[in-house]
């Protein structure tokens, strides 16, 4: 046997490991991720290094490769420990090593600092106006006369501005500062806007609900036994303050805690909430830094100047040797499973990360995931209910409609009468409205409005997609059909595609309301208008009577002002070619109202759908998470989807579309020879992947479904042997599990 071995972590040696042989007594110890030292370079120095990968054949001759010396026992050290999370993610999740590594650790690149210049005057405000008057009378000291006069008038400037808007040279103002009339200061531009946050919160005495379960994690903690729990409790029922109880445990321990909060709902008001409660021991990770801040928090994690992590997914990798606690927020985020390779997810790392370093995992929701609450019920988790919210807020009234119903009553506009009659008094009484679309598979599905029926695939019951040349495909199995132009189930004309954006909507309400105020939030108008927490802001203080939006305004955020949420049309996720669309609808309708009166007054919830008698649907106006988990389980298990069974997806792009079908079938053909329908495995496939073509490649996918997690994995790996022989190279092929 033979090991790839790194000598160190730089992109360079992860892309080029050394092959070393296993002595035969050391071949039941060495793993992927291993530590080992080797011989190396011609001196035979033996060094330290990891494996990345094991192989029966090597690439060069025998003569050439050495022997690995030994295994390195007992380290400790904080790459090692991520080594050992990357050798599991690539079995886990069936990517390369490399893939593995890039994943868990900032391997060294070229850094570039990002850092913010300040200029300021370096003399008296006296001297500075007297060298104005000169400049101004001058000659050739135009650009001059624009610095001091900027600095006059703004008392500082931003160096990048200076040089960018006022067109001042770096040599100018180089010159200036050695004259002693400006100064420049240069700060790393880490902590953002957070850095001007400088006061302390009193954190509020918990409510007895609160209490029960920061003792019982708690006192866990101070017993030293590592646990894993999910608390169940709605939005706004205080869960985070019970995070916050109980990092400041863990940090007050000499431990160290990650934070994971979505990417979307990592806002000023989030964050600030945690910097305030403590301070600058917190460290923000996003995904605007850019590598040379990213790999600064890194290093400051790793040299213990930090406590706290918060970030999204990838801030679970940070590099803390003493990690004691990890808290995954709103854990059933869509945003916590990774799209590229190792395509993992948030929940099942962090698990494993806790499980290896003796750290405990708090997973927190108002709709758990499918997955965890499985978990919770097979008692791998230890589950707490929160129930009520904290003060005075109370529960909405939900108001489901049928607008089948509407459509009989000859009202074809995108508002109920119901809707319409509370948007009315709303308006009236000055209280404010939140609309909500739901935009997942806006427009590629089809479906009757009259009855309600969606085009769906009679093989895999998710919903059709459709395409440009009119015809349904299934991205389950690629199963399709001339596009329908009356419905399948009740014969109606009606039958079509949804056919209004946010921007519709709109101008439908201000053609009845010329007078509402309204602010719309997708990611069009975030884009031009640049910034989604300016527009929430604006909300909150009042500036506006509606907040028009898709999914990214129902995530936390508090607006006590608002007393109607009207979600426009609840079943659009149902209609995703996704096998957790009953999933999506069921959080974003229980998200949506969750948005419904937060302050004092009484809110209501009106939730417009075409399918009533849905389960996800009924289950979210009844705000009956358990009795929708029944249902959604039943259907996994019939169909063999996670959590009851577990699939491998088998990706293959490439340029050339003819390519690609032909080893797509080929490749199908080789899965289908190993593991046919009689075993325990079902082959679905090749079909056109959700977004067949992007950026000119094309996308194909294959799907295996079992029950058997071990046996899948199996497969897995012979077929990356197997796929060689009938893949040709400019086909990429990439596997993942679990997805
Ligand atoms: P969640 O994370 O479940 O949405 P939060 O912890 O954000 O809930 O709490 C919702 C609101 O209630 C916040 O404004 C928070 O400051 C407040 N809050 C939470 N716990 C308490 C408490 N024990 N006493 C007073 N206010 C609280
Ligand atoms: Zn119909
Ligand atoms: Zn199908």
């Amino acid at each position: 046997m033979y090991a790839d071995v790194i000598v160190n972590l730089s992109v360079k040696s992860i892309d080029r490991p050394y092959t070393y042989r296993i002595p035969a007594d050391l071949e039941e110890r060495v793993v992927p991720g291993t530590p080992v030292m080797v011989p190396f370079g011609s001196g035979g120095r033996v060094i330290k290094g990891f494996v990345t990968g094991l192989r029966t054949r090597a690439a060069i001759s025998d003569d050439r490769i050495k022997d690995i010396s030994g295994i390195c026992e007992k380290s400790n050290e904080i790459e090692e420990k991520m080594l050992v999370l990357a050798a599991w993610m690539k079995e886990q999740f069936g990517s390369t090593m490399n893939d593995a590594i890039r994943c868990c650790l900032p391997v060294k690149d070229k850094i570039e600092n990002k850092t913010v210049s300040t200029i300021t005057a370096g003399c008296s405000r006296e001297i500075l106006e007297t060298a104005l008057g000169e400049a101004r009378a001058a000659k050739r000291t135009a650009a001059r006369a624009r610095l001091y006069e900027a600095l006059l008038a703004g008392g500082e400037l931003d160096r990048s501005y200076a040089l960018k808007e006022l067109k001042l040279t770096a040599a100018l103002l180089k010159k200036e500062e050695e004259k002693g009339l400006i100064r420049i200061t240069t700060v790393d531009e880490v902590r953002g806007p957070y850095k001007d946050i400088t006061d302390r919160d009193v954190p509020p005495e918990p409510t007895p609900g609160q209490r029960e379960i920061i003792d019982s994690i708690t006192s866990d903690l101070r017993a030293g036994q590592r646990s894993d729990y999910l608390i169940f409790g709605e939005t706004g029922s205080g869960k985070t303050e019970i995070y916050m109880n109980i990092i400041s445990e863990c940090i007050a321990s000499g431990k160290q805690a990650i934070m994971l909060i979505p990417e979307i709902s990592l806002t000023y008001q989030t964050v600030s909430r945690f910097i305030r409660r403590f301070g600058d021991r917190v460290s923000i990770m996003n995904s605007r830094l850019s590598k040379g801040e990213r790999y600064d928090q890194y290093m400051r994690a790793k040299n213990g100047e930090t406590d706290i992590m918060i970030g999204p997914r990838s801030a679970l990798f940070a590099p803390f040797e003493r990690l004691g606690l990890i808290v995954i927020d709103e854990e059933h985020e869509t945003s916590y499973r990774s799209e590229s390779s190792p395509t993992y997810h948030a929940r099942d790392v962090a698990l494993k990360r806790g499980a290896l370093e003796g750290a405990s995992v708090i997973l927190g929701s108002a709709t758990p995931s499918l997955e965890s609450f499985a978990m919770a019920k097979a008692g791998r988790l230890k589950l707490f209910k929160l129930t009520g919210r904290t003060g005075t807020a109370v529960h909405p009234d939900v108001c489901l409609v049928d607008m089948r119903e509407e459509l009989k009553r000859k009202n074809r506009s995108m508002f109920s009468y119901a809707l319409r009659e509370q948007i009315e008094n709303r308006l009236a009484r000055k209280e404010q409205i939140m609309l909500f679309l739901n935009r997942r598979g806006y427009s590629t599905s089809v479906s009757c409005r009259e009855c309600g029926t969606v085009i769906k695939c009679p093989h895999c019951d998710v919903a059709m997609t459709l395409h440009r040349d009119g015809r349904m495909i299934c991205h389950y199995c690629g199963y399709n059909i001339e596009r329908p132009t009356t419905c399948p189930a009740c014969g109606s004309r009606y039958i079509g595609t949804f056919g209004a954006g946010t921007q519709k909507i709109e101008e439908e309400l201000l053609k009845v309301w010329p007078q509402a105020r309204i602010l719309r939030l997708d990611s069009d108008s975030v884009r031009r208008k640049g910034s989604m927490d300016e527009t929430l802001r604006a909300f909150e203080r009042g500036e506006a009577d509606i907040l028009l939006g898709t999914q990214m305004i129902v995530k936390g955020h508090d607006f006590p002002g608002v007393t109607l949420v009207g979600i426009l049309l609840a079943d659009l996720s149902l209609y995703s070619p996704d096998l957790r669309a009953g999933e999506r609808t069921f959080e974003l309708i229980a998200q949506a109202s969750g948005r419904a009166g937060r302050g004092a007054k009484k809110g209501m919830v009106v939730i417009q759908t075409y399918d009533p008698e849905n389960y996800a649907i009924i289950s979210a106006a009844k705000r009956d998470y358990e009795g929708f988990f029944e249902e959604e389980m039943a259907y996994r298990v019939a169909m063999g989807y996670p959590p009851a069974g577990v699939m491998l997806a088998v990706s293959l792009s490439s340029e050339d579309e003819k390519v690609l079908e032909e080893a797509s079938k080929q490749l199908s053909e080789v899965v289908r020879r190993l593991y046919d329908d009689r075993s325990r495995f079902k082959v679905i496939g090749p079909a056109k992947a959700s977004i067949y073509k992007i950026k000119d490649v094309y996308h194909m996918v294959i799907y295996v479904k079992t029950y058997d997690g071990r046996g899948l994995r199996a497969l897995g790996d012979e077929l990356r042997d197997r796929a060689k022989a009938v893949v040709p190279e400019e086909v990429r092929v990439e596997y993942s599990f679990n997805i």
